[in-house]
């Protein structure tokens, strides 16, 4: 529109500026051509009529006057076509003769114009309605002789010489219009145009934002200039467009990567714990609208440590990512599978009608872990724990559900691995009890609340020949704190190498007391955990104790479980090295209960392996559990290991073990872990009691 009109404006201004010009010249010309008529017309008829004035003063003079001569006289003013009429006067005013020209008057006699006597002339020329009428005097100053009045009208010549210029000048107004119009027409295209196509460009560039688009120019006038500079112009915001493109790319692309640095995990891809928080969130809202239930599914693999440490990280990645792999194959779309970091993964399943497919897909996902990983060129067998906390229509908030599968994972773990556990609201109270003995501890060490008992380890043969040091705990506020519960709670919380230098140092003490008393060379055991071994300057410690206390090396054992040393198997063993280079034992304890640990037994360096009591406890169960015991003993006794059989409570496994060639037996049968004061009687009970000589 704003095109167009400036095209039309421009075509009228031209055309009208033009044309203006054109008429105004015509109009001028032709005012110019009258009025150059007119002063020719006039100066024509003076000379006329000024010669005629000579001519006539001979006719008139002398007084008389030659009426006929003047006539006749007059009669050559017939050439004159414009001469409309010629008077003659004598000096009285009075008419002498006259000449009234046919193509005005008519042939008839026309009256003649007389003056009136008194009438005197007004010498002189005067205009009217297209005529002039010349009135001269006939003689000079000092002798008037009459007066010439002549009409010339010049208003038929003016209209002739007007048509004929007319005439002329219509052809010429018709060569300025077309001119006019193809100049216009030529100023619209050959010189607008370009402009015009300079505004296409700039609205099209501004509808499309496509800065490739570029105008055409030819020669070099202004616009053209301003084309290339538009061009110019473009190629340069073109080409900061495009870096700014590239740039805004790479933001993007930073941005997601930071999105999804800080949302997934790397090696698993899976959402991680901020992002799985987020998520659990959404899905808690969710199911107050939806009334479905929900279940947060903790999953902790059970021997992942071992793995990352025996077999290294890379082949620790490869599991973690086999594992994250089966998890997700058992698992619907709707439901969420995050890395909570470790061996930690989490399952948010959602949309359930009962709470019983949690269970179904943790007994799917626990099934498939049945399988071993073939992890590079190792076969790995790993399991896994589940702890599944259900949401209770939408009553429940994000960190209760949370902690819930947590305690619920933690109790899995706790009865044994590769299986779940459902959370209860009991478990929350055994928390606050976990929570409470984690404070008492300090209480305990600084107050003397801990005991040693000792447990004798009986020798088929021989009778006694050592003791089992196990500590008791009697809490002021909870009464009796059994090991088994506290003990892995310590470790968790990082106290137990307090535990273990408190149990040594009473150990070895009480342990000296009872070599001076009785004279007999007796072996006492003490449990360390893996904690202990990773403490640098622990063997320091045991060899100042040795050094203070008159204890011979040899009697000291240190029953280290097999976890224990598999969790960091190079550095359990180094430690077994220094050890026994103090001229101390080493057993292995509850061995069997792990996964890995036949193919360490040739590598470590122990002096006895203790089988678990399970395994005792079941022995009778059944002939398969008897091979198990057999292949235990056997396998040590190839190793060249000393074997004590623990938690033997019935003489049939007493005299089964005895039997099978077992070094020592320890458990109830005997009896059960007594205070340092009733170890002396207890020994000599046990060994009158089965007839057991006094042993060296
Ligand atoms: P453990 O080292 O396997 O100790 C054997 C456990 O079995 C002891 O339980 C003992 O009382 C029990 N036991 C022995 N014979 C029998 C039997 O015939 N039948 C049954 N049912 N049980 C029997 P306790 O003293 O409660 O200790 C439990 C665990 O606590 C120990 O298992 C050991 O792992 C840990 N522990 C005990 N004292 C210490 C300690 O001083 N330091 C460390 N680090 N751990 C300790
Ligand atoms: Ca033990
Ligand atoms: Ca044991």
């Amino acid at each position: 529109m704003v095109r167009a009109s400036f095209k039309s404006k421009l075509f009228a201004m031209t055309f009208g500026v033009i044309n203006f010009c054109a008429i105004a010249i015509v109009a001028l010309t032709i005012t110019e051509q009258g009025r150059l008529f007119k002063y020719n017309a006039r100066a024509d008829l003076s000379a006329l009529s000024h010669n005629t004035a000579e001519e006539l003063v001979k006719h008139l003079a002398f007084g008389t006057t030659d009426e006929l001569a003047v006539t006749t006289y007059l009669l050559k003013f017939e050439v004159y076509q414009n001469i409309k009429s010629t008077h003659v006067y004598d000096r009285h005013a009075k008419l002498v003769a006259q000449y009234l020209n046919p193509n005005y008057f008519s042939s008839q006699p026309q009256p003649v114009q007389q003056m009136a006597p008194d009438q005197k002339f007004h010498l002189g020329l005067f205009e009217d309605n297209n005529q002039l009428r010349l009135v001269t005097q006939i003689g000079d100053e000092n002798l008037k002789l009459g007066y010439l009045v002549v009409v010339l009208d010049f208003s038929k010549q003016l209209q002739d010489s007007e048509n004929i210029f007319y005439a002329q000048l219509l052809p010429m107004i018709l060569a300025v219009l077309v001119i006019t119009f193809i100049l216009a027409h030529w100023l619209q295209t050959g010189l607008i145009r370009p402009l015009i196509e300079l505004n296409t460009l700039v609205n099209k560039v501004q509808d499309t934002s496509d800065y490739s688009l570029r105008v055409e120019t030819h020669g070099d006038d202004e616009i053209s200039q301003l084309g290339s500079n538009l061009n110019q112009m473009l190629r340069t915001i073109d080409q900061q467009h495009l870096e700014n493109q590239a740039h805004t790319k790479a933001l993007e692309q930073q941005q997601k990567n930071l999105e999804y640095l800080a949302n997934y995990d790397q090696l698993t891809k899976l959402p991680n714990r901020k992002l799985f928080q987020e998520l659990l969130k959404q899905e808690l809202s969710r199911i107050g609208r939806h009334h479905t239930e929900l279940a947060v599914m903790f999953i902790d693999l059970d021997d992942f440590k071992t793995v990352n440490d025996t077999l290294g990280h890379h082949a620790g990645d490869l599991l973690l990512k086999g594992v994250s792999e089966r998890i997700r194959e058992q698992l619907r779309d709707c439901d969420i599978l995050a890395r909570l970091g470790g061996d930690e993964f989490v399952i948010v399943a959602t949309g359930l009608k009962e709470e019983i497919e949690a269970v179904v897909i943790a007994d799917r996902i626990l099934e498939q872990f049945n399988t071993i990983f073939n992890i590079d060129k190792w076969q790995v067998s790993s399991g896994l724990s589940i702890g599944i906390a259900f949401s209770d229509g939408n009553k429940i908030d994000l960190q209760s559900i949370i902690s819930n599968a947590d305690l619920a994972m933690y109790r899995a773990k706790q009865s044994g691995r590769g299986r779940y556990a459902i959370y209860e609201d009991e478990m929350q109270s055994n928390q606050h009890r976990r929570l409470m003995i984690v404070n008492q501890l300090n209480n305990a060490l600084n107050h003397n609340e801990f005991e040693l008992y000792y447990q004798p380890k009986v020798c088929p043969t021989r009778g006694v020949t050592s003791l089992e040091a196990l500590i008791r705990w009697n809490s002021k506020f909870d009464g009796f704190i059994s090991p088994g519960e506290f003990i892995p709670i310590a470790e968790h919380c990082g106290k137990v190498h307090e535990i273990t230098r408190w149990v040594l140092v009473r150990g070895f003490a009480e342990a000296e007391k009872l070599m001076l008393n009785q004279d007999i060379k007796l072996g006492i055991s003490f449990n360390i955990s893996a904690h202990d071994i990773a403490k640098d300057g622990f063997v320091d410690y045991i060899t100042a104790l040795l050094a203070v206390h008159k204890i011979a090396p040899s009697s000291i054992e240190f029953e280290v479980t097999e976890s224990s040393y598999i969790e960091n198997f190079e550095r359990a063993n180094l430690f077994f090295e220094k050890i026994i280079a103090l001229g101390c034992q080493i057993a292995l304890d509850d061995f069997g209960t792990g996964y890995s640990s036949l193919s360490y037994l040739t590598q470590i360096n122990a002096h006895t392996l203790k089988i678990d009591q399970q395994f005792i406890r079941k022995m009778f169960d059944s002939k398969r559990e008897r091979l198990i015991v057999d292949a235990i003993i056997s396998l040590a006794k190839n190793l060249n290991l000393k074997i004590c059989a623990e938690g033997v409570e019935t003489k049939q496994q007493f005299d089964y073990l005895a039997d099978s060639d077992c070094d020592l037996i320890q458990g109830y049968y005997f009896e059960k872990p007594v205070p340092f004061n009733q170890i002396n009687t207890t020994i000599e009970r046990i060994n009158q009691q089965f007839g057991f000589s006094q042993h060296s």
